[in-house]
Order: C-alpha cells, then sequence, then structure tokens
C-alpha cells in the first residue's frame, strides 16, 4: 500500500471545491479562422490540426449558437438537472482572430446564461491575443464567476514550431500571459508532448515556461493523428514516431511533481472521436490512462520525486 499523499488537482477537484459540483464543458464553435490557416502566418494549419480548427465544426454545419447551446445544455442536464451545470468553451480555431466582433456576439449571447454557465472559457493562438481582446474579456468579469483565456503553448522551441508549420513564439505566449494577468483573467495552458523535433525533455520545458508564466491551470495532450491533417500523411508514409503509452504517463507523471499545488490540470490525456482518430492505436481508453497516470503519481510522490 502506497502512503497518503496529496491527489492532482485535477479540474473535477477543483470545481466540487468551489461549486460544490462538477461542471462540463460546452464547446462553441462561432465561426472564427486561425492566422496559420488563411495565409497571415502559414497555410492549412499545424501538421496535427483537422479541418475544424480543434473543434466541433458547429458552424461549418451552420449551427447557430443558440442550437450550439441547446444541444450542450440537453447533454449537461442529463447529469446535473437543475443549478449551475456548465463551463461555456468558446472553443474552435482562434477565437480572437481576424475580428473580436464574432467573440463579442458570443459573449453577449452567453453573458444571461451564466447562472447556468457560471465560467467562460475562450481559447485563442497568443499570437492573437492583444490588448482589445484581453479588455473584451475583462469587460465580462462581472457577468461570470470566473473568465479563462485559453492559450496553446505546444512546445517551448521556436524551431519544433516551424516544423510543425505552427508559426507562434515562445515570447508571444509569455506576452499573452501578462496582458491576461494585468486584465484579472485566469490563465489555461495547453501542452503536447511528443511532436516531432521536440526533444523528450519538451513536456518538461513547457510545464517550466507555464509555471514562470503564471498559469491558473494546465491541460496535458498526447500527439494524434487525426484524419485529414497533414500529420496524417506524414505517419501513412513511416516517418513519424508515436510516444507509447508508458513514455506519457512517465512524462506527466513526472511533470505533476513539479507544479504549484493551486494550479489546476483541466486535462491529464486528450482523446478524439473514433471516426476522425487514427493513431496511435493501442493505448488504452482515457480513464485507463488517467488511472495510470494518478498512480504513477502517487508512487513518485511516495518515493520522494
Ligand atoms: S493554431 Fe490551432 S486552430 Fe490554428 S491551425 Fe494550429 S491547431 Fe489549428
Amino acid at each position: 500500500m502506497l502512503p497518503e499523499h496529496p491527489p492532482i488537482h485535477t479540474l473535477g477537484r477543483y470545481l466540487r471545491a468551489q461549486y460544490g459540483r462538477k461542471l462540463r464543458r460546452i464547446m462553441f464553435d462561432i465561426g472564427t479562422d486561425c492566422p496559420n490557416r488563411d495565409g497571415e502566418t502559414g497555410y492549412g494549419g499545424c501538421i496535427y490540426c483537422d479541418i475544424d480548427g480543434s473543434g466541433t465544426g458547429a458552424m461549418r454545419n451552420q449551427k447557430s449558437l443558440l442550437e450550439q447551446w441547446e444541444e450542450g445544455l440537453k447533454r449537461v442536464r442529463r447529469s446535473q438537472p437543475e443549478g449551475p451545470a456548465a463551463i461555456a468553451y468558446v472553443q474552435s480555431y482562434s477565437n480572437t482572430y481576424p475580428d473580436l466582433l464574432p467573440l463579442a456576439g458570443a459573449l453577449d449571447f452567453l453573458s444571461d446564461k451564466s447562472n447556468i454557465a457560471p465560467i467562460l472559457s475562450v481559447g485563442t493562438r497568443p499570437d492573437c491575443f492583444g490588448k482589445e481582446a484581453a479588455a473584451l474579456l475583462k469587460s465580462y468579469g462581472k457577468k461570470f464567476s470566473e473568465v479563462w483565456v485559453e492559450f496553446g503553448l505546444e512546445t517551448t522551441s521556436d524551431e519544433v514550431q516551424k516544423v510543425i508549420g505552427r508559426n507562434d513564439t515562445l515570447a508571444n505566449y509569455h506576452t499573452a500571459c501578462e496582458l491576461a494577468h494585468q486584465h484579472d483573467l485566469k490563465i489555461v495552458t495547453h501542452t503536447l508532448a511528443g511532436l516531432p523535433g521536440e526533444k523528450m525533455t519538451g513536456l518538461a520545458e513547457q510545464v517550466k515556461e507555464t509555471i514562470r508564466a503564471g498559469s491558473h491551470g494546465i491541460k496535458f495532450h498526447q500527439l494524434m493523428v487525426l484524419r485529414k491533417t497533414k500529420l496524417e500523411s506524414i505517419w501513412r508514409k513511416g516517418e513519424l514516431d508515436l510516444l507509447e503509452v508508458n513514455e506519457y504517463v512517465e512524462m506527466v507523471a513526472q511533470v505533476l511533481t513539479r507544479i504549484p499545488p493551486e494550479m489546476v490540470v483541466h486535462r491529464l490525456v486528450a482523446e478524439n472521436p473514433a471516426e476522425s482518430y487514427l493513431a496511435p492505436a493501442d493505448w488504452p481508453s482515457r480513464a485507463k490512462v488517467h488511472g495510470m497516470i494518478e498512480k504513477k503519481h502517487r508512487a513518485l510522490v511516495a518515493h520522494g520525486a
């Protein structure tokens, strides 16, 4: 038996402590774009990004915000039939690009739903986050209990950013985080393990920068090959080494021993719908990987890592 230890400060545990219940994300696609797809910084997107910009594709299927809300609400109400139930997550593409009009409309729409969705979360690229975007989000600070801005970091190496066709920089990430702090926004940083060209210490370096930036939360993802991405053709040619599940578990468990106890772990492992997922094919379910990370983390803490 391993001794008792502080558990990983997961989002579920944070929400139960703050709101007495679990809140589930309702994802929104507000029809924005990404400078890395339209030619501003690159064409066609990051090598791992699918046609829906890592989101739901709702706008491509002409679903209004109201339809997206109603669908999401039906789903979250199954487990929370009344009261607060959701995190309104404006997810797809870069939601502060090319301008702030779609986001302003979405915030207006969501602001009178904060009794059900008390947390607002908006994802964007660091290079698309300026003073106006920060001020817009801050202006909704009193409508919601919390306003989060989610930044993709994905690698600390500007060289790897070029290899993966992402074309952002570490300096942009830190500038965006400073702006978020100045505007009282909570930051959630997305990290990614296993990119081509990335060192095995890549995840640890991302976590170091995430801590340095004062990020309030962190999401861990493993590199996955999805259909209709540039990565799919690289993988089909046999030119891609993907992480083994045990390597990923070890990496994440190790870095978890180094993050501040108050940092909220929003995600330990990524998953994608089966219809778009290709590889790695031999990983166990997300719940199982979650359990493996918790167990490994427990062991590392018990042995004074
Ligand atoms: S920055 Fe995000 S939305 Fe843009 S191409 Fe990369 S993953 Fe897709």
